[in-house]
């Protein structure tokens, strides 16, 4: 189970949950003072994660060096 980071717009804090990904948009009350005015923010892992992506996929494109897990290495440089 995914693990969300949430805000609250009241207090400001911020709080994670582990929750099913159908559940990750549903309403979650603040632990602190109980309001339900959160929101899901996106954590830097998360963050971290998609920029790697869109790096790997980017070198997918050109680079001829397919085989090559590695960012750069002395094929593919
Ligand atoms: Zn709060």
């Amino acid at each position: 189970m995914p693990l969300y980071e949430y805000l609250c717009d009241d207090c400001q804090m911020r709080f994670e949950a582990l929750r099913a990904f159908s559940q990750a948009d549903d309403l979650l009350p603040c632990p602190r003072c109980q309001s339900k005015r959160t929101k899901r923010v996106i954590s830097s892992f998360a963050a971290f994660s998609k920029t790697s992506e869109e790096t790997a996929s980017r070198s997918l494109g050109g680079n001829p060096c397919a085989s090559c897990s590695a960012d750069s290495c002395s094929t593919c440089r």
